[in-house]
């Protein structure tokens, strides 16, 4: 009996933990938003509005590949690439040699982590998501409650409404995606008038989503987390490196998962080192790794879709095929994350985020216990910490959160495996998606 009673007054003590948050978030992507658009484009009112009666980080450490399916799925899963397996853009996996675009829906590109949205709905709280990379796809079996196949001509004014009407019926977690000013970055480059007009334009839709929760008596009950995947860099059509003019792609390489800032391929079996040799010294603003040396700070190297060779540039360098590939955009990235013009913003604001508060940097893989902090949920195993975040949580409850686990990479693929198989070079890159 007495046991009982500890137990049922411990378990009152752990609902009152949970209650100190509202158990309500709405999470917000605007792509490509540069941590410092922020300060140096004047008369963002509404950004402003967020800071001053919330948080707000000078940056956040996003991870490698800064691309932007990857990043987004670091973001909702606090798993680093290599221990989601959401690698790239575009993948090849050589275990069963099929190909990764965006918009694939299957599964298996993606059950290596456990999204936010399944978390929330495996927890028996509700999720909907107006666009997130993944979030139409039935990882682990588990769906939100409404999500929307990525359909980039819907009105963001229509998205909003959408959303909000999702808190107002009683969903505990909703997201929304902008592809802005990400678009006008690539098309004009980052110090372009265009991106200074996409950014105002963004402050304006941040307007409408606080006026529309404000009006249906949200605001004061929503933590809203508001958040970018990636920076943007300069770059042109001369800062492309051609890959066919120091090796033969039709007798050297057997297979490019993806180019641009970085490039992942396999060589042709038996000429690894001969190609790894060539390429090393081949251009000043071209670094390559064997999969083995890929820096640990990156963690991007433990997984079998990461292939047996990857080169990085330098920012603003991209590399390609060959010149047929090169894109005319004066805005990129896919760089090192540690180029500050990789770091994406991060604002929060809501009942239990503290006003006016500037907290550290902190990594993007922190938002999932962040969020499933805020949503009393326990976390699935990631490598995020509540380290930082903590610091900005209003009245800071007793956190009740489980110790975030670290996942471990998946058993690497035998690259004899890899190369016994014979077909032609196939880019898994057919289109110029920028994302
Ligand atoms: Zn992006």
């Amino acid at each position: 009996m007495i046991n009982i009673t500890s137990l049922i007054l411990t378990l009152g003590v752990v609902s009152i933990c949970y209650g100190a948050y509202t158990e309500r978030v709405l999470l917000i992507s605007m792509d490509g938003f540069r941590y410092d658009y922020l300060d140096t484009i004047s008369n963002l009112t509404n950004f402003g509005y967020m800071k001053s009666t919330g948080t707000h980080a000078p940056y956040i450490n996003n991870t490698f590949i800064t691309l932007t399916f990857p990043t987004h799925y670091s973001m909702s899963t606090g798993l680093y690439s290599e221990s989601n397996g959401m690698v790239s853009n575009y993948m090849f996996d050589p275990l069963d040699n099929t190909s990764f675009g965006m918009g694939n829906v299957e599964p298996k590109w993606w059950d290596g982590g456990e999204p936010i949205w399944t978390t929330v709905m495996k927890q028996n709280k509700t999720s909907a998501t107006f666009f997130w990379p993944g979030s139409d796809v039935p990882i682990h079996g588990v769906l939100p409650k409404y999500y929307f196949p990525y359909n980039k001509t819907i009105p963001f004014d229509d998205r909003i409404d959408t959303a909000v009407n999702w808190l107002k019926e009683g969903i505990n977690f909703a997201t929304l995606y902008f592809n802005e000013p990400d678009k006008q970055g690539h098309d004009f480059g980052p110090e372009s008038n265009e991106v200074i007009e996409a950014v105002k334009y963004m402050d304006e839709i941040m307007g409408k989503i606080l006026d529309k929760l404000r009006q249906n008596d949200l605001l004061d009950s929503t933590n809203i987390i508001l958040v970018s995947d990636h920076g943007m860099a300069y770059t042109n059509r001369s800062m492309n490196i051609d890959l066919s003019k120091y090796v033969n792609i039709s007798t050297h390489i057997e297979k490019i998962a993806n180019y641009g800032a970085a490039m992942n391929f396999i060589p042709k079996a038996g000429m690894e080192d001969a190609v790894y040799n060539i390429l090393k010294d081949a251009h000043p603003k071209m670094t390559a790794y064997k999969k083995e040396d890929i820096p640990e700070e990156w963690h991007y190297k433990n997984h079998h879709r990461i292939l047996p060779m990857l080169l990085v540039c330098d920012e603003g360098w991209q590399v390609v095929p060959d010149e047929s590939w090169i894109r005319n955009v004066l805005g990129m990235h896919g760089w090192d994350n540690n180029l500050m013009s990789m770091k994406p913003f991060f604002i929060a604001r809501g009942p239990n985020i503290k006003e006016d508060f500037v907290a550290e940097p902190f990594k993007s893989v922190d938002l999932y216990p962040l969020m499933t902090e805020l949503l009393g949920l326990n976390p699935a195993p990631n490598n995020g910490t509540l380290e930082i975040v903590k610091s900005f949580l209003k009245d800071n409850p007793e956190m009740t959160s489980v110790t975030a686990t670290p996942q471990l990479a998946t058993t690497q693929s035998s690259s004899s495996k890899i190369m016994t198989e014979t077909y032609s070079v196939v880019f898994v890159a057919t289109t110029l998606l920028l994302l």
